[in-house]
């Protein structure tokens, strides 16, 4: 696909026209496209950077590339996966011959700096609040053209629904008929002479200089995430439907590249097309990267409570409520979860696996938040709890998924089940499931 027909994943933020040829472009000398970089942190698959060498070539006027690195919601961990991957970032636009100004400001402070001598300004749809702010911000003061390309999702969130989705059965079918009808095929645009800028832009950071002391050993960038994606394929992606059990190891490992936008979720998808014309079935796999995922960009989009308790559908809420006041065997205060001292030696493993390495096995994730729902004093507490923790510790925290995957233990995307103390009618997980359905020594082995 070149970049000019990527349609429905663009869009004009304010009125102010396009210029569309190099005669109406801004003709001072220190003009250029300043392409925005938020959370398509890559050179691969992305189709806001290949808009703009497509709008710089037209304009012939050279490409700033420009990530603000003080993130101020990021953890130190996060910090660290992020810059290993902006060094990819880095080699991958010199090797074209692209800009990249990587700066220890915000975002939104360093475009509110380089607007100034910008033709126009691209940039990556945002779904967190804090980056929708930023966004907003900045289209409150410039006089450019603003342009948002979407590169998060295989299927932009407006032409997938108009409204919030209930749940998976909802949103599934819609979003087939998109995948159905598109054409995912991507095609890099030629970079031509004049792309290259050559004047000073702001302060740089130097990246090479950024990591000290990480806290986990996970490396992040796109090199590693193809490395992560190529294995999965190799080597697990047969076993995929085994997923579940937490001794073993069967999932791609590709959510914090996904979530650093080190990866792109088209890119992924056709590589599984290729595997999945070889006979592999891949059907499971494409429900979770697709359907899965992108209902939570569908939740944080249109719900804007997403992080708070009141995002709960209302039988959830209510049925919840009502057993507010029932007793809790066990209560745990943040402190006591956080540094695992619970009774509980599986949840005690599942915490220490997400402080650790920074993630949590996907069904540790799920018994892991409604176990902190159970040992609460309120649900509303739990909630913030589950959200906090997640948020902080594991390195794909922030993104739409950690507030889907946590609103899901508190009822999202489910339905009612049998009425019970605590939980209501919301679905409840205990120890007696867990070993029953897998061996659990190994997990706890390698985790206490
Ligand atoms: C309490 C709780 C918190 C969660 N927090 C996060 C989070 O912070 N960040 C995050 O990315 N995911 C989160 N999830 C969803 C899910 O657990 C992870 O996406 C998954 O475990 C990531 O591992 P993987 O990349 O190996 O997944 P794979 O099984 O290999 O799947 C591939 C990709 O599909 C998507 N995916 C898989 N499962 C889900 C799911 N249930 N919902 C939505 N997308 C899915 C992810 O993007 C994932 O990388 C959470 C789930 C729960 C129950």
């Amino acid at each position: 696909m070149v970049a000019m027909d990527i349609g429905e994943r663009i869009k004009y933020l304010n009125s102010v026209g396009i210029v569309d040829d190099a005669d109406s472009a801004d003709t001072t000398d220190s003009a250029y496209v300043l392409y925005w970089m938020v959370n398509a942190q890559r050179c691969e698959f992305n189709h806001g950077i290949e808009y703009a060498i497509y709008m710089s070539n037209k304009l012939s006027k050279p490409l700033v590339v420009f990530f603000g690195a003080e993130v101020e919601y990021q953890y130190k961990r996060h910090r660290d996966f992020m810059f290993e991957g902006l060094r990819d970032v880095a080699e991958g636009l010199r090797n074209r011959g692209i800009r990249f100004v990587v700066s220890d400001c915000s975002g939104e402070a360093g475009v509110n700096k380089l607007s100034s001598s910008a033709v126009m300004i691209i940039t990556d749809k945002p779904y967190i609040r804090e980056e929708v702010a930023a966004r907003d911000n900045i289209l409150e003061q410039v006089s450019c053209s603003f342009v948002e390309v979407e590169s998060n999702v295989l299927v932009p969130v407006e032409v997938v629904s108009n409204k919030e989705e209930y749940a998976a059965s909802t949103i599934r079918r819609k979003l087939w008929s998109q995948i159905s009808m598109g054409s995912f095929d991507f095609v890099e645009e030629e970079v031509g002479p004049n792309v290259y800028y050559h004047g000073y832009v702001m302060e740089e950071l130097d990246l090479k200089n950024t990591l000290k002391e990480k806290e986990v050993e996970l490396i992040g960038g796109s090199v590693e995430a193809h490395r992560k994606l190529e294995d999965f394929v190799e080597n697990r992606l047969v076993n995929y439907a085994l997923r579940s059990n937490p001794s073993e190891d069967w999932c791609s490992g590709l959510s914090p590249y996904l979530h650093f936008g080190q990866i792109s979720p088209v890119e992924i998808y056709l590589r599984m097309n290729d595997v999945g014309s070889g006979g592999i079935d891949v059907s499971g796999f494409l429900e979770e990267l697709i359907v899965r995922r992108e209902l939570a960009f569908n939740f944080v989009y249109f719900n804007s409570n997403y992080d708070k308790f009141e995002c709960l559908p209302n039988w959830a809420r209510v049925s919840l409520g009502k057993h507010r006041e029932d007793i809790r065997e066990y209560l745990y205060s943040l402190d006591e979860l956080e540094s695992a001292r619970t009774y509980d030696v599986y949840w005690n493993s599942a915490q220490r696996e997400l402080v650790g390495s920074g993630l949590m096995h996907n069904y540790m994730r799920m018994y892991w938040g409604k176990k902190i729902l159970e040992w609460s004093p309120s649900p509303e507490v739990a909630f913030a709890s589950a959200l906090y923790l997640n948020n902080k510790y594991s390195l794909d925290g922030f993104d739409p998924n950690s507030f889907a995957g946590v609103a899901w233990c508190f009822g999202k995307h489910d339905r009612p089940w049998k009425e019970r103390s605590i939980f209501g009618m919301v679905r409840f997980m205990n120890d007696k499931g867990l070993v029953r359905k897998f061996k659990m020594g190994p997990y706890l082995e390698k985790w206490m």
